[in-house]
């Protein structure tokens, strides 16, 4: 069986490493010629819209996945007419634009920001006054780790804002003051069998993801009478799942505000805030992803005990300081350093959610990195 990847970051590499063992080949396409997960796996090196090169990958593999959203609607639909593919377009359509994305959450009842579409500057002026400041400018397509977004806090960072990021469909969002951020994931299969890894606490910097823990949420987070925070989201995971008929990994971001959770995105693959399931959860992400996709039996996705996984952010740090911690385990991408570039992750493990609290401290402290 070979799985072919769209995409060939580190989430296509990851997929490779957790596939490889199940006796599963594989083969990605990516116009870089240095994607990573090419170190690991034949790649096709091909922009996402050549025909020619999405022609190849269709008769190269038979079940095709992705490791990022933004492939051309047209490009998945080529692929779709050829052979099966995961999870299913319509989710990338969705999870593509904001706007739809939160009209999906709206459909099923699933709280967001307050938002308004803005496509043009008339748009904006009337929708500060709508939904007040801080407000937050987002581009609706193709914004990633904080890219393609201002926050608003008064009438000339608007017009600024404007400046930067029209020209294409943006959308304005009430800005929340959470708590916490917070995410879910769960692999779904095609007979409708569902996997709910537990809640993972996120904390993001400069609109990047730093650190990511299953931790239990801090009772601040919580409000009497509402439903705990993992109900809620395992709820609002499984609506968004069945609307879709989803089958593979699901990331849901949501803030944490008075007990509540408001959705601010979803992913239709394998996600970041998931890293740790490599060495915290029985099974890990990437493989349940390709279970899920594979019609396979999904495995447990359930704690081995308390982790937390430290991003790697524009810069490798030599492999030995990192393992100089007890328990951390070094997931490097093979990527050439960059600002603000993910090129790997520690996954730190301890016997304690505080031990792992203070290796994540030390391991920080020694590699000199943002909390
Ligand atoms: P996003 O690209 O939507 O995931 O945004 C990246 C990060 O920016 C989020 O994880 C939040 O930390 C912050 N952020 C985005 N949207 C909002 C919002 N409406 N209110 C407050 N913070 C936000």
């Amino acid at each position: 069986m070979i799985i072919g990847i769209l995409g060939g970051g580190q989430l296509a590499r990851m997929m490779v490493l957790a596939g490889t063992p199940l006796g599963l080949r594989f083969v990605v396409l990516d116009p870089a010629p240095d994607a990573c997960a090419g170190q690991v796996a034949p790649q096709i090196v091909a922009a996402y819209d050549d025909r020619d090169g999405l022609q190849e990958l269709a008769e190269r593999a038979d079940l095709i996945t992705f490791d990022f959203e933004n492939v051309p609607a047209s490009s998945a639909q080529l692929l779709a007419a050829r052979l099966p593919i995961f999870p299913p377009p319509q989710a990338l359509d969705v999870a593509q634009d904001r706007l739809s994305e939160k009209e999906l959450f709206g459909s099923l009842g699933i709280e967001t920001a307050p938002h308004v579409a803005i496509d043009r500057l008339e748009d904006l002026e009337r929708a500060v006054v709508e939904l007040g400041f801080p407000a937050v400018l987002k581009t609706r397509r193709l914004g990633y780790d904080g890219k393609g977004q201002r926050v608003l806090r008064r009438a000339r960072d608007a017009e600024q804002a404007w400046g930067e990021l029209a020209g294409v469909p943006l959308i304005l969002e009430g800005f929340i003051d959470f708590d916490g951020e917070v995410s879910m994931l769960a692999a779904r299969t095609a007979g409708g069998d569902v996997r709910f890894y537990p809640l993972t606490r996120n904390r993001h910097a400069g609109g990047i993801l730093r650190f990511s823990e299953p931790a239990p949420p801090p009772p601040r987070w919580t409000s009497p009478g509402a439903e705990d925070l993992e109900t809620q989201a395992r709820s609002a995971s499984r609506r968004v799942l069945e609307a879709l008929d989803y089958v593979g990994l699901l990331a849901i971001e949501f803030f944490v505000t008075e007990g509540r959770l408001i959705a601010n995105e979803m992913a239709p693959r394998v996600h970041n805030s998931g890293h740790w399931t490599q060495d915290g959860a029985v099974t890990c992400q990437f493989e349940n992803h390709l279970r899920a996709g594979l019609g396979w039996p999904l495995g447990d996705a359930g704690l081995r005990g308390p982790a937390a996984m430290v991003n790697l952010i524009g810069e490798n740090p030599p492999a030995a300081d990192v393992l100089a911690t007890t328990g951390a385990s070094l997931h490097s991408y093979g990527k050439t350093a960059r600002p603000s570039r993910k090129v790997g992750h520690v996954n730190v493990v301890a016997d304690s959610w505080e031990a792992v609290g203070e290796r994540c401290a030390e391991l920080r402290t020694r590699l000199d990195l943002v909390d």
